[in-house]
């Protein structure tokens, strides 16, 4: 990478990755690259720490976490500002991602005993002279690979479920908002200044490689679908166990018996939020014939009303340079084929902004439609009815999100939808419901962080039977004798045979 400055993409000088922000250029932050040895060091560290971390229980790390909760809570407005300094993201949609961080770790620390904690489980016929018992018990080390989009809330999703469970976590910011990832594992190790639990290794995509091949225990990865296959590929060597986290081209649904302000407002700001830049942004739209014309309406007027600027605007810069190029294209394409835009257009990339556009009529094998754009533009299509916007929503091989609005059918349709998470009658909202797995299917990757699940997913499940009394039906003994045999056949009929 050459010294450079371009406002928003990072450099490396004198051994040191350099943050700016994308709307001024003004650095933003200034951290070491770590080199391989340094990433492999940094995971030694961590496994005596986190041999720490594990050995505090649930009530130490509860506790712990829960004043880090606070931390994050009661300096809320700094690390909004920095989020804003280095990705260019509205102050006011940096406060919203980190509210949602602060109920993650608030959720995880609470429920991670009663999740994870060991338990009897119920003992079977066939096997009723054995107890059983299970517990989920921490992997170790586990490296989180993170993106720029949602800075906090992102690893947080990966590392506070992961801290929960009792694991160290190695954190490999995004090179675009390395300074954020920083302030993250400080502020943590204010808190917990015993040992490096939760630390960071700074630097490019090579650094990211690195941590896969350093000996963590798990890898959970927040990112583009090109760079979930090469951490899956780099982990399969190791058998090291990945968490995908990767993109999506979400669908908002729109049905006969939509409430139509609400499902513009709904529409408006899942589309536009942060620039367009989000995984589970709303990208395209169905909406069936008779309300098209309305729906697309209110959604014009509204996202027609949104500012665009560097500060106090609703819609800030594109954070990565580089993806102004491909809204342009997509928008391009869309307009080549047909399409029509009804607000914006090609006239609204100016970089480092992208104003909103909103394109209707484009045809389905348009990269506007088939592809993650990643800014603030959206495609509306008509459709005949509902199936036939399950059809379409569901031709992609991307499936994380998605909304559908509606009245009688609307839940039927959200569970109809190929994908990890849908909203009824909102979107976006099953991010910040600390309750509900987070995760998609195919190209937007696999397993769950957040929940229950989420929780799990950062643990191993251990299971240990214990003999409480004599077997009655010998099997699993070379002194079992043919007699016990034949008991055991006829007692697998009695029981199953039916
Ligand atoms: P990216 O894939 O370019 O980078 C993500 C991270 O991977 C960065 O830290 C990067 O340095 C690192 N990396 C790059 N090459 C690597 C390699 N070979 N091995 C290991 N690590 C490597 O993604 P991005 O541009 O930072 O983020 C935007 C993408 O993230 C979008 O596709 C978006 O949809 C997706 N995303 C998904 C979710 C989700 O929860 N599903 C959330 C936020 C963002």
């Amino acid at each position: 990478m050459t010294a450079v400055h371009v406002p928003g993409t990072p450099v490396i000088e004198d051994g040191r990755l350099v943050s700016t922000s994308p709307a001024t250029g003004a650095e933003a932050g200034r951290l070491p690259v770590a080199t391989a040895a340094d990433v492999e060091r940094a995971v030694a560290l961590a496994r005596s720490a986190g041999e720490w971390w594990a050995g505090l229980g649930f009530t130490g790390r509860r506790e712990r976490l829960l004043r880090w909760r606070g931390l994050l809570a009661r300096r809320i407005e700094e690390l909004a500002e920095l989020v804003h300094a280095e990705g260019g993201k509205p102050v006011a949609d940096a406060v919203v991602e980190v509210v949602t961080a602060v109920e993650h770790v608030d959720w995880a620390a609470r429920n991670a005993r009663r999740v994870l904690g060991p338990r009897r489980v119920r003992s079977r016929l066939v096997l009723a002279e054995f107890s059983a018992h299970l517990e989920y018990q921490p992997h170790g080390v586990v490296g989180v690979i993170g993106p720029w989009n949602y800075p906090v809330f992102t690893p947080i999703g990966s590392a506070a479920y992961a801290l929960a469970a009792g694991n160290a976590v190695v954190f490999k910011p995004s090179e675009y908002t390395p300074a954020v990832g920083q302030w993250l594992v400080d502020t943590f190790a204010e808190v917990v200044p015993e040992q490096p639990v939760f630390t960071a290794v700074h630097g490019l995509g090579d650094v990211g490689a690195a941590l896969c091949r350093s000996g963590v225990d798990k890898v959970a990865f927040t990112g583009s679908s090109a760079t979930a296959r090469k951490v899956m590929a780099a982990c399969a060597e190791s058998l090291t166990p990945v968490l995908l986290e990767a993109g999506g081209k979400d669908a908002m649904i729109v049905d006969a018996d939509a409430d139509l302000d609400a499902a513009a407002e709904a529409c408006v700001w899942g589309a536009l939020t942060n620039a367009g830049q989000t995984c589970i942004g709303i990208e395209r739209v169905y909406a069936v014939e008779p309300v098209f014309d309305a729906f697309v309406g209110k959604v014009v007027e509204r996202a027609g009303r949104l500012t665009v600027g560097a500060d106090d605007a609703d819609i800030g810069p594109i954070t990565m340079p580089s993806q102004v190029d491909v809204i342009r294209r997509h928008i391009d394409d869309a307009l080549a084929r047909g399409g029509r835009a009804v607000l914006g257009g090609a006239d609204a990339v100016q970089p480092p902004y992208v104003r909103p556009t909103v394109l209707v009529d484009v045809p389905e094998d348009s990269v506007a439609v088939r592809e993650e754009t990643f800014g603030p533009t959206l495609t509306i299509n008509r459709v005949r009815d509902a199936d036939e916007a399950v059809a379409r929503a569901n031709a992609l091989s991307y499936g994380l999100g998605g909304s559908v609005f509606g009245r009688r059918h609307a839940v039927a349709i959200a569970r109809r939808l190929r994908s990890g998470m849908a909203s009824v009658n909102s979107s976006l909202t099953f991010a910040g419901m600390s309750t509900l797995p987070f995760g998609g299917v195919g190209d937007s990757g696999f397993g769950r962080i957040h929940g229950e699940d989420g929780l799990r997913e950062f643990s191993r499940a251990k299971a240990v039977t214990r003999r409480r009394a004599r077997s009655l039906l010998a099997s699993t003994t070379f002194d079992r004798t043919p007699a016990d045999v034949a008991r055991l056949v006829k007692a697998i009929k009695v029981l199953y045979g039916r």
